[in-house]
């Protein structure tokens, strides 16, 4: 059935203010270094795979990557993206580079090629680019997270991210395997950079309980600066933790653990890997809860099975006091993610990146989540990009996912016309505002 386009859903979706809770976003610098052309821009929206995950060092990464771009010339570019088939990244990227940039990089002649590159070059060089580019689309603050600057508070992050816009997202996933810095990629692992240019700690820890009491300190250092903190360790490990009081002192979770300690990578045992991973988490999590601050974790995708939503229940009912948001619906198993969300106050859903893995599966969640009362509950946008292009197009695939939505709402009966803007604005703005912005700072 085709449904007439509705004026109140269109106007309340165009209109509507948007907190944008995930992104990575490179510095316009590092993007005019690589010759703001589509090689650059590419890679930086899931198309061509950028560092998204910055984390074990290559050879330890169990995650099979997405397909790389990597030749750099123009066949070689228009023959990778027309036989781009993961996902629907190609869409949702081109969404944004034709709003952008005033054409498709799909089936593009090698004139349309440079063209779009000029096109690309001129607009990074302008400076403030991105943020006219985001307050045109009615975005008001973005949560970064970005490791490869010094966690988001580095001199890089603060020169060119105006906090008033911007807040640091802290990723806690090297911690899971602080046992070895040296496993982990050197400008991403929290402890160094917390030694080093963070000054949160003094020096590096060189036992157990030293690095558990670092842990603390970070942690400690970070309240007032970081909007959440994000665990994406789905791409390393699953997610399944354990319970709390299996990595409790003197349990044999917490002697493995500290067996773990100071051993590299190879010579440990996974059961040992894992222990650590399990203890730290526990630790973090009784550190945090209750401090308002919420914990963004990676669900679906990523390692499977590992990465299943349910893996992570154990830890939403041990930490009641702790806000938990599902990151990307935990793909593909959106049905379980809301009747985790449904049993959990304290359980949110992000549907960040889930309208650039499948845009019918985020319509179907966001159709379901309203039904089932759990609209209070949900983030809807998260760009999930480290260049504009793709946060522009994720979120104008997105207001075409909500407007579908919507409809399917109001002709159920679901939200009646007159709430439609609230609704719209409930998963755009005040849900996000209120989650992760609470001191209004
Ligand atoms: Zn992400």
């Amino acid at each position: 059935m085709h449904i007439m386009p509705d004026r109140v859903i269109d106007e309340a979706v165009e209109n509507a203010k948007i907190v944008d809770t995930h992104e990575h976003f490179s510095d316009a610098a590092t993007i005019v270094d690589e010759g703001a052309d589509l090689f650059a821009v590419l890679p930086r929206g899931y198309v061509g795979f950028f560092d998204f995950h910055p984390g074990l060092a290559g050879s330890l990464v169990q995650f099979t990557r997405y397909p790389e771009l990597r030749a750099m010339d123009f066949p070689g570019l228009q023959r990778f993206v027309d036989g781009y088939r993961e996902h629907e990244f190609v869409d949702v990227l081109d969404a944004g580079i034709q709003h952008l940039h005033g054409a498709s990089v799909k089936r593009i002649t090698e004139d349309g090629f440079k063209a779009l590159n000029r096109a690309i070059a001129r607009s990074y060089a302008e400076a403030g680019y991105r943020e006219r580019v985001l307050r045109g689309l009615n975005v008001e603050r973005v949560i970064c997270d970005v490791p490869q600057h010094s966690m988001g508070f580095g001199p890089g992050m603060a020169a060119e991210f105006d906090p008033a816009m911007y807040r640091p997202a802290m990723r806690i996933n090297s911690l899971l395997f602080g046992f070895d810095p040296a496993a982990w990629s050197p400008g991403t692992c929290l402890m160094r950079l917390a030694a080093g240019e963070l000054e949160a700690i003094p020096a590096p820890p060189s036992t157990f309980g030293g690095f558990l009491d670092c842990v603390d300190a970070i942690l400690d250092w970070s309240k007032g600066k970081v909007a959440s903190y994000k665990c994406a360790t789905a791409y390393e490990r699953a997610i399944d933790f354990g319970a709390a009081m299996d990595a409790a002192p003197a349990t044999r979770k917490w002697e493995a653990a500290k067996r773990a300690f100071g051993r590299p990578f190879r010579e440990t045992a996974e059961r040992d890997r894992l222990a650590f991973g399990d203890v730290v988490m526990h630790h973090v999590l009784a550190r945090v809860e209750g401090t308002g601050i919420p914990l963004q974790f990676h669900t679906g995708t990523a390692i499977m099975p590992g990465s299943h939503p349910k893996n992570i229940e154990p830890l939403i009912e041990a930490y009641p006091a702790l806000d938990f948001t599902l990151l990307h619906c935990g793909y593909p198993w959106i049905d379980e993610t809301i009747d985790i969300v449904k049993r959990h106050a304290n359980a949110h859903a992000e549907m960040a990146w889930l309208q650039a893995l499948s845009r019918d599966a985020a319509a179907a969640f966001l159709t379901r989540a309203i039904a089932e009362g759990l609209g209070h509950k949900v983030i809807a946008f998260g760009g999930d990009c480290a260049c504009v292009e793709g946060s522009a197009g994720a979120l104008l695939v997105l207001k075409q996912v909500v407007k579908a939505s919507m409809e399917k709402c109001v002709e159920r009966g679901t939200v009646l016309r007159e709430d439609v803007e609230e609704v719209v604005d409930g998963v755009f703005y005040r849900n996000p505002q209120r989650l992760f912005f609470k001191e209004g700072g």
